[in-house]
């Protein structure tokens, strides 16, 4: 069979093995509507009573915390919808978030602003995709219904304080929310240590179905419901249960807590080595982000004098599969927001590949993603119009 190798691991992850046994059985057999109070309903109620308790436990929440929804985007709607909803009776219509954040953020941002009449602020980051904490408290105001930050970051990898700025957030009366989809099951997440009030989450992060996630709402914050219709999710989010999604995010959840230590060391090693083999092969090359505090698969490299894309493209002419910034915004051309507010210039924020590693790369993949990298590198190089400007030459 053809070697393929896999480097994106912050698009997608492959569902585990446990995960699909343990959600095979609720598309036939077990195929009852969880809402139906004869047994084979009450075990699919049971079923996602149990998924529940474990997702709860991966963040430290209590499982009446939890509320499934269909994964990391529909989270952040809600978190952000639910506030200005919520808080627009007391004046409240102002939303704070980062430059850096998801298009699940900025795109909710900027919808709520033009249907809702609600107002944000994108907070700067440093080179290293940093926000600095008393920025944010300069930002806050009277109307600032909640403060929304990632806990880390989807291109770079870098993982803010969020307690320091939960802190911040609280001390000025202001809800917190943080999107935590790439960062369950890659950093030691307690809601309750870290002062969080809402928390995103996605099961395809973690190994486990497409199409299902959760929202975390600390006990007391009364959101308007999102979604309207049956009494599902205690009426917050209606629409009858993804059991078998549900079943298998809780079976992942289950098995990022059990190997959280083990995961990060194992991908955070394998990143060091890619990314130092890298280093040491092709000269002018950077890594972007904060490499003393990031997400253990993420390696995020500025190849100089090189367009990402025509990097990109090679690479998967030789079965390596990689990104150029998040993969819901990969294929707009566009140089990546995330890296522009890092400081980094648009046509060398255009020659950046995001690398993700995880649990089933092997050592021989990344041998093989070396050799061939360093290869198409030179090529590129040798018919590159760039300059060493990183101009066009005229
Ligand atoms: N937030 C971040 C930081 C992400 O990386 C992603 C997906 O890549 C999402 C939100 C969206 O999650 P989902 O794909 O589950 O809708």
């Amino acid at each position: 069979m053809e070697k393929k190798v896999y480097l994106d691991y912050s698009a997608t992850t492959p569902v585990k093995q446990e995960v699909f046994d343990a959600m095979l059985p609720y598309f036939m057999a077990e195929f009852g509507n969880p809402s139906s109070i004869y047994q084979i309903g009450i075990e699919n109620k049971n079923a996602i009573s149990e998924a529940r308790e474990k997702v709860a436990k991966l963040i430290g929440a209590e499982d009446k915390e939890i509320f499934f929804t269909s994964g990391g985007t529909e989270s952040d709607n809600w978190a952000l919808c639910g506030a200005v909803r919520m808080l627009r009776k007391e004046g409240k219509n102002h939303i704070i978030t980062t430059a850096i954040e998801h298009h699940a953020i900025h795109h909710t941002c900027e919808f709520l602003k033009e249907y809702e009449g609600c107002e944000y602020t994108y907070l700067p980051v440093d080179e290293k995709g940093r926000v600095n904490p008393e920025d944010l408290e300069a930002a806050i105001t009277d109307k600032t219904a909640i403060v929304s930050i990632m806990l880390a970051n989807n291109e770079i990898g870098t993982i803010q304080d969020i307690k320091a700025l939960s802190d911040i957030a609280h001390a000025k009366g202001v809800l917190f929310h943080t999107d935590a989809v790439q960062a369950i099951g890659n950093v030691k997440i307690d809601v309750k240590a870290m002062g969080i009030d809402m928390l995103s989450m996605s099961a395809h992060k973690i190994y486990g179905p497409k199409g299902v996630g959760a929202f975390y709402l600390k006990k007391g914050i009364k959101l308007p419901n999102f979604i309207q219709g049956g009494g599902q999710e205690k009426g917050h989010r209606a629409g009858t249960e993804n059991v078998a999604g549900i079943v298998g995010f809780g079976k992942a959840a289950e098995l990022a807590l059990e190997n959280i230590d083990k995961h990060i060391a194992e991908v955070s090693s394998k990143r060091d080595y890619f990314e130092k083999s890298l280093l040491e092969k092709i000269p002018e090359i950077e890594v972007n982000g904060d490499t003393a505090n990031r997400l253990p698969g993420n390696c995020n490299i500025l190849f100089h004098y090189i367009e990402g894309e025509a990097l990109l493209l090679f690479m998967d002419m030789k079965n390596i599969f990689v990104s150029t910034g998040s993969a819901c915004s990969s294929s707009s051309g566009a140089a990546s927001h995330v890296l522009r507010a890092c400081g980094i210039p648009e046509e060398l924020a255009l020659s950046t590949i995001r690398f993700t590693v995880g649990d089933l790369t092997t050592r021989e993949d990344l041998d093989y993603a070396i050799g061939e990298i360093v290869q198409i590198v030179e090529k590129l190089r040798a018919i590159s119009p760039f300059n060493k400007n990183n101009k066009w030459q005229v």
